[in-house]
């Protein structure tokens, strides 16, 4: 069975495991032939230091390659940080920002191999090489993809800031006026993405940010096409009308969608969503054109994890089935 998971940070990589779990697949069975295939969001990335950072592709290598700082849920596990001690002792900035010691190892690969001309796809694997993760991680594109927050300035008007400056430094306290993926237009999807679309059972959209994750993937011309043309079924980050964590309400916000988990499935739309899993708290959603189930779905231990995963798969196929 081959299924594609488009996948944001924290919230893609729980989602994952617990799918690896549901599977019985994952770090253990990294010789067999990968079933999942991640399209990885690469809007939030962005080079400081002089490195390329990509937050959401590493988030996942490291969960499901078993070096992620668990409490935290992004970063390296038994991290320190004198490099970032050191930069700030020079007067370096941004000071918002820091990377971990064990961290910058894997930038200065990445920033050797980019140098060198690898472009990110063959970079991510050369790194997954290292981690095993037990799945195919694609950037959703080699191209550069920023997403920049449009936010009020000093002098009445506005500017635009880089969304981990709005996210990191500004905790997504600034009113956000719009949300610009800037160079998605012209972007690619990488290697391997569509292929992996057309090649794909079924399509599972973990509870990731619908408009800084998913959004940012959908984006990119020709996925959100391809996807459509697949059995996808998501599972909603938002339960109780509030996200599970992080601030993807003010993103919601600034495009206008309501943050509940019907709003969200309806700005998905019937067109790309089959199914949508709600929250137990959340029953009686309806959603039209869109088969909407409710189950707990708090990705609180790998068992509660795995079980969402199990019945998003279910559903899909279940509907795959429908389709004929
Ligand atoms: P990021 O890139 O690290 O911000 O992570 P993602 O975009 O992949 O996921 C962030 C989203 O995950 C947030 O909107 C949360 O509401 C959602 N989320 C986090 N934990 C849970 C959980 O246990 N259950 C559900 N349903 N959603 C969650
Ligand atoms: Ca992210």
């Amino acid at each position: 069975m081959r299924i594609v998971v488009p996948a944001g940070g924290i919230g893609g990589a729980r989602f994952l495991r617990g799918l690896q779990a549901a599977l019985g697949s994952g770090a253990d069975h990294q010789e067999n032939e990968p079933t999942i295939t991640v399209i990885g969001n690469t809007g939030d990335d962005i080079t400081l230091f002089g490195l390329r950072i990509c937050p959401d592709l590493d988030t996942v290598m490291y969960t499901l390659g078993g070096g992620i700082n668990e409490d935290q849920g992004w970063g390296r596990a038994d991290e320190t940080f004198t490099v970032k001690e050191e930069l700030a002792a020079y007067g370096m900035r941004p000071t918002w920002f820091g990377l971990g010691d064990r961290d910058v190892a894997t930038h200065i690969v990445r920033a050797q191999m980019m140098a060198a001309g690898y472009p990110l796809s063959a970079v991510t694997e050369a790194l997954c090489e290292r981690w095993r993760p037990g799945v195919r991680l694609l950037p959703m594109t080699d191209d550069r993809v920023e997403t920049h927050v449009v936010v009020d300035d000093d002098a009445g008007g506005t500017r635009a800031i880089h969304f981990q400056e709005w996210w990191v430094r500004h905790r997504a306290a600034l009113p956000a006026r719009a949300i610009v993926g800037v160079g998605a237009e012209d972007a690619a999807p990488a290697p391997g993405v569509l292929d992996a679309i057309a090649a794909a059972d079924v399509v599972l959209l973990p509870p990731s940010n619908p408009v800084v994750s998913v959004g940012s993937i959908l984006n990119v011309p020709g996925i959100r096409d391809a996807l459509t043309a697949a059995t996808v079924v998501g599972v909603s980050p938002i339960i109780g009308g509030a996200p599970v964590r992080g601030m993807a309400d003010a993103c919601l916000a600034a495009i206008g969608v309501e943050t509940t988990a019907r709003a969200v499935a309806e700005h998905y739309g019937p067109d790309l969503l089959d199914g949508w899993l709600v929250d137990d708290a959340d029953a009686g959603t309806e959603v039209a054109g869109v088969e909407v189930r409710s189950r707990p779905l708090y990705m609180s231990d790998p068992e509660a994890t795995a079980a969402l995963a199990r019945a998003a798969l279910d559903l899909a196929l279940e509907l795959k089935g429908r389709r004929g």
